[in-house]
């Protein structure tokens, strides 16, 4: 798996290359965007980590013209946003990013979105249809949820086809922030017409049948002002 980061300070380059490598994948840097755009035709990474604020071409334009010309391969990205930048505009759907992740970070963060987007990657190549965390597993095929406690499988979830399918995007992607619409586009597609907050009352109906607390969720957490992740502490 060959990753290019796309940052112009060096030492939050040089940490994030460390980082990666220690996990197992090659890494090439990209100081600006022209430079980025560049390796992109001609190494084709899988997966860009593409800072937001760069000399030049911003992250957003880089983002956009990656996905405007899209090569034989088409690369995760995941945007590097500083605090207080406008987040919501980084994860809406027209950027282009597939994840995002505020800065600071720590490097065990890093390494766990980058893990989760490759993971994604080859599920999608079909390698596996069984998502599992420290609590959970959801398996696709059968369409069975159900939740471990102490490592021992406790019970069968019974879950709605909308709260299965809910399950199953926040599984897939542990950490990941999902805004309403992004949400909405998964469980509903084109088809969906009317509030968004509709969300809400789904995400309300999924916590009752998987927190042991839902009104101090453990692992559909909220995130105010944008939506909703899935965390699942320790796996
Ligand atoms: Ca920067």
């Amino acid at each position: 798996m060959e990753i290019l980061i796309v940052e112009d300070e060096a030492e939050i380059a040089k940490l994030i290359q460390l980082t990666l490598e220690a996990e197992g994948f090659s890494c090439r840097i990209g100081r600006d965007g022209l430079t980025a755009l560049q390796i992109v035709r001609e190494q084709q990474p899988d997966l860009i980590i593409l800072d937001l604020m760069l000399p030049g071409l911003d992250g957003l334009e880089v983002c956009a013209r990656i996905r405007q010309q899209p090569g034989p391969k088409d690369p995760y990205i995941l945007m590097l946003t500083a605090k207080g930048e406008e987040i919501d505009r980084v994860i809406g759907l027209s950027t282009g990013a597939d994840d995002y992740l505020v800065k600071p970070f720590s490097p065990r963060e890093l390494a766990a979105r980058v893990r989760a987007l490759l993971r994604r990657s080859l599920r999608q190549a079909g390698a596996t249809h069984t998502y599992q965390t420290q609590h959970f597993i959801v398996d696709l095929d059968r369409r069975t949820a159900s939740r471990q406690i102490n490592g021992h499988l406790a019970e069968n979830l019974d879950l709605t086809t909308l709260e299965f399918n809910l399950l199953s995007t926040f599984i897939s992607y542990p950490g990941r922030v999902w805004n309403r619409t992004q949400l909405i586009d998964k469980l509903w597609g084109d088809d969906f017409f009317g509030d968004e907050r509709v969300v809400d009352t789904h995400v309300a109906r999924l916590r009752k049948k998987i927190e042991p607390d839902p009104t101090n969720p453990t692992f559909i957490k909220t995130v105010v002002g944008v939506g909703y992740k899935f965390e699942d502490p320790g796996g």
